[in-house]
C-alpha cells in the first residue's frame, strides 16, 4: 500500500542525504531512495578488493561546508578528517616541486626554479585566501535572481553589489580575470616558472573538457581554493575510512533525526498529477506518495529521465539539453604491495603524504588535452594521485597500500562512440600505469589489483550522466543563476513540488553539501514541505 511522506529524496548522494537530514531536523517525514547497494553516490567508500577500501570516485575533501558539519553533528556520527600534508610535483628531468607545511622549506624548493616565485608564493596564497573568503557568501546562499523585482531579491543583489564595492578594484579585477582567463594566463600574471604554473594550473581543468590554456579555467581554480578544514582555508584532507565516511556520517545523522533511507531502491519516474509531483514509481512498479519530491540526481537524469521531455516546456528542455555534461575524467584505483619510489625523490617521506600531481609542463598538459579533443583518452594524462593508506592505515592491510589516481582526459565521447569504452577500459588503465612507471620505475610490479573507472562506468555504475563528475561543468555560463537553467537556479523546477538538491544546482559540484542544505532551507522557508 502506498505510504505518504512529506518528502522523498531520490538518490543517496551526500547532497541528498544532507537535504534529507535538514528536512528531518525540521520535523518532516522523509524517505531517501538510493539505487545502489551503498550510500554516497560519488562520495563513497567501497572495499573493491578484500582488505582494500577505496574512495572509488571523490578522493579528497575541502569544500564540505563547516556549518553542515556542526548542524548535523557529523563528528559525533563518525566523521574524522585527516589533513593532507603536501603537494608534490615530480618532473622527468630529476627535479621536483614540493610544497608542504614548512613554509621555509617550500620557498627553498620553489627557489630552485625561480627566486621571484618563491617570494610570490605566500602573497599569492594570501590573495587567493582573501578572494575565497569574499566569494564564500555566494556559495553559502541561493544564487541571486537578477531579473526579479521582489524586494528580497533586490536586497540580495544589493548585498552582492556591496561585496564587490567593499572588495575594491583589486577584488573586482581578480573576479573578472578568474571568470574570463585561462588558468595558465591567470597564474602567469603571478609566477614565471613553468613547472610551478603547470602544476598549479591543473586544478583549473578538473572535471572540465577544457585545457589549461582555455579561457574560463581560472574559475575552476578558484573553486578548488574555496575549501577549508577546521577553519584552515584552502586545506585539503582525507576522511578516515574514505570519502564514503562523509556520506555515512550524514546518513547516520539523518537517521538519528528520523529520516528513512532505503538502498537498492531505484526510481524509474516521478509521479505527476496535473503537472505536480506527487510521488515516485520504483523500478518494479512500487509507488510511493509524497507531498514533495527532491532529486539529488543530475539535471539530465532528473528531467529527461524521471520527468520526461513530454511533461516539460520546449524552452526548458532546450536549456537542459544545452547544459554541458561532457565528462572528461576517469579514475584508476590501485591496491599496491609497496609504496611507489619516485626517481626524482626516492624513498618515503612527506611527498607521499599529500597529493601528487603529474603535470610537468604546459606542452604535456596541452598534448593530453589534444588527445581528448579528437575523441581519444590521453596517452600521457594529467593525474592527481593520493595514497590514503599512508595517512589512514584503516584502508589497507598492514604493509600494503591503496593508490587513488584521478585522471584527465578521458572523454565520454570517444571518436568511435561512448559505448566503445568497455573495450578500451584496460588500455586506458595501461596508459595511466605506464605513465606512472615513467616517474617511478618498478611501479607496475607493485600493483596487486587494478580498478579502472571510465566516464562510461561513472555513468552506468554511479549514475553520472556522460560521466560528468560535477553534474555539469563548472563553466561560467553554467554557474549561479544559470545552474541548471535560467529561472530555475533556486532548487525549484518547472514541475510544482519537484526540487533539485544535487551538484547540478547552485553552487555546483564537489563534496560540499551546499546544494543539499540550501535546497532544504529554501523548501522549509517556502513552507513547500
Ligand atoms: C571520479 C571523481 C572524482 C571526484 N573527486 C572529487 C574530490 O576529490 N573532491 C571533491 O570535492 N569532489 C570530487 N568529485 C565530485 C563530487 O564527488 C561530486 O560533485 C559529488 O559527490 C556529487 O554529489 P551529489 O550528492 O550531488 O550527487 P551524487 O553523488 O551523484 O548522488 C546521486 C545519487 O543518486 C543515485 N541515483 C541515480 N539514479 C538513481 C535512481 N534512478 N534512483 C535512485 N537513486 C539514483 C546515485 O546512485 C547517487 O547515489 C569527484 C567526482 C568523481 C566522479
Amino acid at each position: 500500500m502506498a505510504q505518504t511522506y512529506d518528502s522523498i529524496v531520490i538518490g543517496g548522494g551526500h547532497n541528498g542525504l544532507v537535504c534529507a537530514a535538514y528536512l528531518a531536523k525540521a520535523g518532516k517525514k522523509v524517505l531517501v531512495l538510493e539505487r545502489r547497494h551503498v550510500l554516497g553516490g560519488a562520495a563513497v567508500s567501497e572495499e573493491i578488493f578484500p582488505g582494500f577500501t577505496f574512495s572509488s570516485c571523490s578522493y579528497v575533501v575541502s569544500l564540505l561546508r563547516p556549518h553542515i558539519i556542526r548542524d548535523l553533528e557529523l563528528s559525533k556520527h563518525g566523521l574524522h578528517i585527516l589533513p593532507l600534508e603536501s603537494t608534490f610535483n615530480p618532473l622527468l628531468d630529476g627535479r621536483y616541486l614540493l610544497r608542504g607545511m614548512d613554509g621555509a622549506k617550500t620557498r627553498e624548493n620553489v627557489a630552485q626554479f625561480s627566486r621571484r616565485d618563491a617570494e610570490t608564493l605566500s602573497r599569492f596564497s594570501q590573495a587567493m585566501g582573501e578572494l575565497s573568503r569574499m566569494v564564500k557568501p555566494i556559495i553559502d546562499a541561493p544564487a541571486p535572481e537578477p531579473t526579479s523585482f521582489n524586494p528580497k531579491e533586490l536586497m540580495s543583489l544589493l548585498r552582492l553589489g556591496k561585496l564587490f564595492r567593499d572588495g575594491g578594484e583589486d577584488f573586482v579585477s581578480a573576479q573578472v580575470k578568474m571568470m574570463t582567463m585561462s588558468a595558465v594566463d591567470f597564474l602567469s600574471e603571478w609566477f614565471e616558472a613553468e613547472p610551478l604554473i603547470a602544476a598549479m594550473s591543473a586544478s583549473g581543468i578538473i572535471g572540465t573538457f577544457l585545457g589549461v590554456k582555455s579561457p574560463g579555467t581560472a574559475y575552476v581554480l578558484l573553486h578548488h581554493y574555496m575549501g577549508e578544514i577546521d577553519g584552515s582555508f584552502r586545506a585539503w584532507g582525507l576522511p578516515r575510512g574514505g570519502t564514503g565516511e562523509i556520506s555515512n556520517s550524514i546518513a547516520r545523522s539523518a537517521r538519528a533525526l528520523g529520516a528513512e533511507i532505503r538502498t537498492e531502491a531505484s526510481v524509474e519516474r516521478v509521479l505527476l498529477k496535473g503537472g505536480q509531483a506527487t510521488g515516485v514509481v520504483l523500478e518494479g512498479g512500487e509507488e510511493i506518495m509524497a507531498k514533495s519530491v527532491v532529486s539529488c540526481c543530475d539535471p539530465v537524469r532528473t528531467f529527461m529521465g524521471f520527468v520526461g521531455e513530454k511533461n516539460l516546456e520546449d524552452e526548458f528542455v532546450r536549456d537542459i539539453k544545452r547544459f554541458k555534461m561532457r565528462g572528461s575524467s576517469g579514475k584508476v584505483n590501485l591496491a599496491l604491495d609497496r609504496l611507489p619510489n619516485f626517481t626524482c625523490l626516492p624513498g618515503e617521506g612527506e611527498h607521499l603524504q599529500g597529493d601528487i600531481t603529474i603535470a610537468p609542463s604546459f606542452d604535456y598538459l596541452e598534448r593530453a588535452y589534444d588527445d581528448a579533443k579528437y575523441g581519444n583518452f590521453s596517452q600521457r594524462p594529467f593525474m592527481n594521485i593520493v595514497l590514503p593508506s599512508v595517512t589512514d592505515p584503516t584502508v589497507a592491510p598492514p604493509g600494503k597500500h591503496v593508490m587513488s589516481v584521478f585522471v584527465q582526459y578521458a572523454p565520454y565521447q570517444l571518436k568511435e562512440g561512448p559505448e566503445h569504452w568497455p573495450e578500451k577500459r584496460e588500455a586506458f588503465g595501461d596508459a595511466v600505469c605506464n605513465t606512472i612507471e615513467e616517474f617511478c620505475p618498478g611501479f607496475k610490479d607493485s600493483i596487486l589489483h587494478r580498478h579502472v573507472l571510465t566516464p562510461w562506468d561513472l555513468e552506468k555504475e554511479y549514475g553520472l550522466t556522460e560521466g560528468n563528475i560535477f553534474h555539469g561543468e563548472l563553466s561560467v555560463e553554467q554557474l549561479a543563476f544559470f545552474r541548471p537553467a535560467p529561472g530555475f537556479s533556486r532548487y525549484r523546477t518547472p514541475i510544482k513540488d519537484l526540487w533539485l538538491c544535487g551538484s547540478g544546482a547552485h553552487p555546483g559540484g564537489g563534496v560540499m553539501g551546499a546544494p543539499g542544505h540550501l535546497c532544504a532551507d529554501t523548501m522549509l522557508k517556502a513552507r513547500a514541505v
